[in-house]
């Protein structure tokens, strides 16, 4: 479903992604682990070009997007249309309520009819477990609620593939777990879901495969249960030594 090929990312000088390769079936749930500045944030962005890539191609079943030359920006738009991004920070507005900031890519992107978005704002504010919250605003809600409002929000778009980046590091312990919750049922309902984060049960729990990055490259790929159990490469085993 998801096809990567030989995929860079230069920041002027520095390059960050030095040629991934990966493919991902629909329906599994890829997570992405590896040292600050491997590459993995810049990696996920890349997938619905919120970083333009400087080379390689990514396809999505039948759309494919080559960064050898510039890509034309409709075409940049009908693909990013695929993915959507759950972000560290929720990234909500702030002046619209929960329900309208779900309500808010349909209504004004996909130029959804507006009862029809707020129905659907309403059910998948239902789902992450806040039909009683549709009214509050983001600063009424707590850090791991703002972060349910930002996965419906994401799934309001009806994508293909979930991007989540670091969805949980900026919360307090205790609110983790009800967000990662609400990942484990989307990863169980069979969302394609592709998910930077630091939470090795997550990982261990939910993954179909685990890539360990660094350095730009994907060093070891891998059922958890061999990425953690029995990790090949030293690198990888470095790493796990230092987080577990
Ligand atoms: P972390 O776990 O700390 O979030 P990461 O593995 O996600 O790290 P990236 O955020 O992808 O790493 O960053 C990889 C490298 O790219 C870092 O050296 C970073 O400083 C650099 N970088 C990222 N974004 C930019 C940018 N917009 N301009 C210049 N350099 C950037």
């Amino acid at each position: 479903m998801i096809t990567i090929k030989n995929l860079h990312k230069k920041f002027g000088d520095l390059e960050v992604l030095k040629g991934i390769d990966l493919e991902v079936k629909k329906g599994q749930a890829f997570v992405v682990i590896g040292p600050s500045g491997s590459g993995k944030t810049t990696f996920l962005r890349c997938l619905n070009i919120l970083e333009t890539p400087s080379a390689g191609v990514i396809s999505i079943d039948e759309q494919s997007v080559d960064f050898a030359k510039p890509v034309p920006k409709k075409k940049v738009n009908a693909f990013r249309k695929q993915s959507a991004m759950v972000f560290q920070h929720y990234n909500l507005f702030p002046h619209m309520t929960a329900l309208e900031n779900v309500m808010e890519g349909p209504v004004t992107v996909q130029g959804q009819d507006k009862a029809a978005a707020r129905k659907k704002a309403e059910q998948l504010l239902a789902k992450v477990g806040l039909g009683d919250k549709v009214n509050e605003y983001p600063f009424q809600l707590s850090g791991g609620q703002q972060q349910r409002v930002g996965i419906a929000r994401a799934l309001a778009l009806e994508p293909k593939v979930m991007l989540f980046d670091e969805p949980t590091s900026a919360l307090d312990p205790e609110l983790v777990g009800e967000v990662l919750q609400v990942m484990k049922d989307l990863a169980s309902e069979g969302m394609t879901m592709v998910v930077v984060t630091h939470e090795m049960r997550f990982a261990k729990g939910v993954a179909d495969e685990v890539l360990f990055m660094d350095g730009g490259h994907i060093i070891e790929r891998g059922k958890p249960e061999d990425i953690f159990g029995h990790p090949k490469e030293a690198r990888t085993q470095q790493f796990l030594n230092l987080i577990q």
